[in-house]
């Protein structure tokens, strides 16, 4: 084997893009990227009762939404294509016959309800239902018994008496005995290769060097090892990817909430943020930093940070990583992200007309640190696109006061007589009411409110520049002439 690093991804096109498998992808693609190695897609769709081709497009797109992009794989060619399993049916083919013609592997005639009754009588001993061996050893007669039968034979592979010992790189050493395995099938009857032996074919054909994968295959790669070895092939190196729990204690699942990539692509999650978190579920790096972008990660990640205890998926860590970013981003690019979530709202949907780029750009500033998710954008930047204000009770009663009455009939006189810039006029109004004893709140709260309607909300720089003097001098003459 060459020394060249070979890792690869390789969801099944079963469901959506899950966030333990984009975990999976992610730790494949920062250790080929961080050792200069290559990181391959394979889809892996020979459960083509399960699979399909729309499954894979989303997975497809889920992968490029977050930056995963591979060096080899469907749609970027590479020496060891195709990448989908479904086209290399003669590969497989040609693996399973060097195995029969070695007389490792043999033909299986048992029928489903054969080794489910089987399976029925061991466990009803208590015993651990594993395949019984009953074809290793037909003779010809037998197995022409049972085709002129009609009976369709899938291909086993002879599991050998044997220790199986895995180094795994993140979780030590591990050792299985082969015999707690049965003959497992690597050809179904109808042909089509079975998950152990198609994985192991397509490993060594594409000389993957290292294989980073859930722990919950740690028993396939026991498996895996022998049918490499059996094979001929060196085997990889392996790393088996801690499970994540929800922090209930219980394995990550819908009961916790989303679990797709896309609904938290819906949600409005970065996936610059998704990806800093899905990161530290597992890794860690030297020191106490908690936020990255890809590119950190390629130069601080390395394998042998990665833990061996479950990893814990929390959302507000989440939400928290979610907002860190949203606002280190420059803000025209997070107005570009913000606007989708603008028009999916019906209230804003048809007013975004009403203000130019530049003045999205300022709204999406004002509002940015009030944001968890960009889904959070529509509700804070309604007060933008409202004609009118109501007032309640409440607020009318603090508006009707003498003091803010002063407040406001000095803001409108500022507004009309001067030509300050919006910075200026906050500035000019504190001064002046402050002459007159009104300070902090008592000025600026009832601006606020006779502007929004609110008690609270962006800066109040930010709501007179994106208003505008014209805007401003009607909402309070409005409120005036209602008798305010
Ligand atoms: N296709 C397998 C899955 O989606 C991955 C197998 C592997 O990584 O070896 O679980």
């Amino acid at each position: 084997m060459s020394n060249e690093i070979r890792v690869r991804f390789a969801p099944s096109p079963t469901g959506e893009l899950h966030l333990g498998s984009a975990r999976t992808a992610l730790f494949n693609w920062l250790f080929a990227k961080s050792k200069g190695g290559k990181y391959i897609l394979r889809i892996e769709d020979t459960d083509i009762v399960r699979s399909s081709s729309d499954f894979e497009k989303s997975i497809i797109n889920d992968l490029k939404w977050l930056g995963l992009d591979w060096d080899e794989g469907p749609g970027v060619d590479g020496s060891y294509g195709p990448y989908r399993q479904s086209e290399r049916q003669k590969v497989y083919q040609a693996y399973a016959k060097k195995l029969i013609d070695a007389g490792i592997a043999y033909k299986c005639y048992s029928t489903l309800e054969e080794l489910e009754e089987k399976k029925r009588q061991s466990l009803s001993k208590g015993i651990a239902s594993k395949y019984d061996g009953r074809c290793r050893d037909l003779s010809d007669e037998e197995k022409k018994k049972f085709e002129s039968a009609g009976r369709k034979a899938a291909i086993r592979f002879k599991i050998p008496s044997t220790k199986v010992v895995i180094d795994d790189l993140i979780r030590g050493h591990i050792e299985f005995e082969s015999d707690v395995f049965g003959d497992f099938v690597i050809v179904r009857s109808n042909g089509s290769p079975s998950f152990n032996f198609a994985v192991v074919v397509d490993d060594i054909e594409m000389k993957i060097s290292h294989i980073i994968r859930g722990e919950d295959h740690l028993t396939n790669t026991a498996r895996h090892i022998l049918l490499f070895k059996a094979l001929g092939a060196s085997v990889p190196k392996f790393a088996h990817i801690s499970m994540i729990f929800g922090t209930d204690g219980a394995k990550l699942s819908k009961r916790h909430g989303a679990t797709a990539v896309n609904e938290y692509r819906k949600l409005g999650y970065l996936s610059s943020a998704l990806i800093n978190y899905l990161a530290l579920l597992g890794w860690s790096p030297e020191d106490e930093k908690e936020i990255f972008d890809l590119n950190d990660l390629i130069s601080l990640y390395t394998i042998e940070r990665m833990s061996k205890s479950p990893a814990v998926f929390n959302l507000e860590k989440l939400n928290w990583i979610n907002g860190q970013h949203i606002r280190s981003l420059p803000v025209e690019e997070l107005t570009e992200l913000v606007v989708p979530f603008l028009e999916e709202d019906k209230f804003l949907k048809d007013k975004l007309s009403l203000y130019n780029k530049d003045t999205l750009i300022k709204i999406v500033e004002a509002i940015s640190s009030n944001l968890v998710t960009l889904k959070d954008a529509p509700v804070y930047a309604r007060m933008f696109f409202e004609e009118k204000v109501i007032l309640n009770d409440e607020l009318k009663e603090l508006l009707e006061s003498e003091q803010s009455r002063l407040v406001l009939n000095e803001f409108l006189k500022i507004l009309r007589e001067t030509n300050l810039s919006s910075k200026e006029i906050l500035k000019e109004i504190g001064s002046k009411m402050k002459e007159v004893g009104i300070k902090g709140k008592n000025v600026y709260m009832p601006i606020r409110v006779v502007l929004t309607g609110k008690t609270s909300g962006p800066e109040l720089f930010y709501i007179l520049e994106i208003f505008g003097k014209e805007k401003c001098i009607k909402l309070i003459e409005r409120c005036m002439d209602y008798g305010l």
